[in-house]
């Protein structure tokens, strides 16, 4: 197969438009045998589920070349099943995970050509979605549904090495108690995107989410969980009913116990007690972990003793056993690794 004629290594993170997506719709009670096209757009009512309520979600996952010329996903089983718990709290039907494992293998085999090589650090982002397409004006779920996937070619999470970022303790809260923090739903972004554009506006990369109800204990950022280093090497991450549940996350607790060694607490996590950690990093599928360097509470700042410069020690260990795992130059756990092509 011929690759695409893209300098991978100079991509960005945006949508380049790939050969194909996959399509099924759901009608009547019941999903439709699904398809690929080649057709990009999605002729919708106005009056569509998705429009008016915002009745949507999605999931994101890479495809991406192993050392030995396998195209392969990285636990889309993961993706599946949080996909239908997302779906049953906004009062959607369920994409059955067989299905979706099935719909991921297909559309990412037909953009094959798409797929960057080894060692570009460029990978294919896939998109699932699904969203209520018929018109519904009471406010009701709606009856009709697509589930989608695109993929779309992505650059290297970082370019010239991992620089740490500078986020800030956010005034704005991305989650409401019992709400919807725990689903991978558009809604969670919509009204974290004026959250994010003024952090940036104020120079911050990112922002820390307190939890709702106390503001006292560390949640997430937008799109990532945390993960804490202690002083004596113990890894931290903070469990809360409002956090996305990570599957990059989960991976690296299991990384951390099972490769490395290392002590993992799975725990409430106080934002007074942040300034004794010695390493914080941002856990998710686009970067696996962005190193944090610096920590902003209203203009206290907590400076990590890992600094400005590189990642700490044992999140760089974390990061190079899960990426070795997820390229197939470590052994990986039974399961983990999807292969396509
Ligand atoms: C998608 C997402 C993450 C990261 O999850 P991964 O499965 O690791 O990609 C973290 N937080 C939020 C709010 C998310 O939407």
């Amino acid at each position: 197969m011929e690759k695409k004629d893209i300098d991978w290594g100079n991509l960005g993170f945006g949508y380049v438009s790939t050969d194909y997506r996959y399509v099924s719709n759901y009608k009547a009670g019941a999903w439709d045998g699904g398809q690929l096209t080649q057709d990009a757009n999605i002729v919708l009512n106005e009056c569509a589920g998705v429009l008016q309520y915002a009745q949507t979600v999605f999931e994101g996952l890479k495809a991406y070349t192993t050392e030995d010329g396998h195209i392969v996903t990285f636990r889309p089983d993961l993706n599946a099943e949080r996909m239908e718990k997302s779906a049953a709290r906004l009062e959607m039907p369920v994409f059955p995970c067989d299905r979706f494992v099935k719909a991921v293998s297909e559309v990412v085999a037909a953009n094959a050509a798409y797929v960057p090589p080894y060692g570009s650090g460029a990978t294919l982002y896939v998109r699932p979605y699904m969203f209520g397409s018929n018109p519904v004006i009471g406010v009701k779920p709606a009856d009709e549904y697509q589930f989608r996937i695109f993929c779309t070619p992505v650059g290297p999470y970082f370019k010239g090495g991992a620089k740490p970022l500078t986020i800030r303790v956010s005034d704005f809260d991305r989650a409401a108690p019992h709400g919807t923090g725990h689903i991978k739903a558009g809604l969670n972004y919509a009204m974290s995107l004026h959250a994010i554009v003024t952090a940036h506006e104020e120079g911050y990369d990112e922002n820390m989410y307190l939890d709702p109800s106390t503001r006292t204990k560390v949640e997430e950022t937008g799109g990532a969980n945390f993960l804490f280093v202690t002083k004596d090497g113990k890894v931290v991450t903070p469990k809360s009913d409002s956090i996305l549940p990570s599957i990059t996350r989960r991976s690296l607790v299991h990384v951390a116990k099972e490769y490395l060694g290392l002590a993992v607490e799975e725990r409430e996590v106080f934002l007074d007690e942040v300034k004794d950690f010695a390493e914080c990093g941002l856990c998710g599928t686009a970067a696996v972990i962005s190193p944090v360097g610096k920590i902003v509470d209203h203009g206290r700042e907590i400076c990590l003793p890992s600094g400005m410069e590189e990642m700490g020690p044992v999140t760089r260990k974390l990061y190079d056993t899960l990426t070795g795992i997820q390229m197939g130059r470590i052994q990986a756990p039974e399961g983990w690794i999807h292969v396509i092509l």
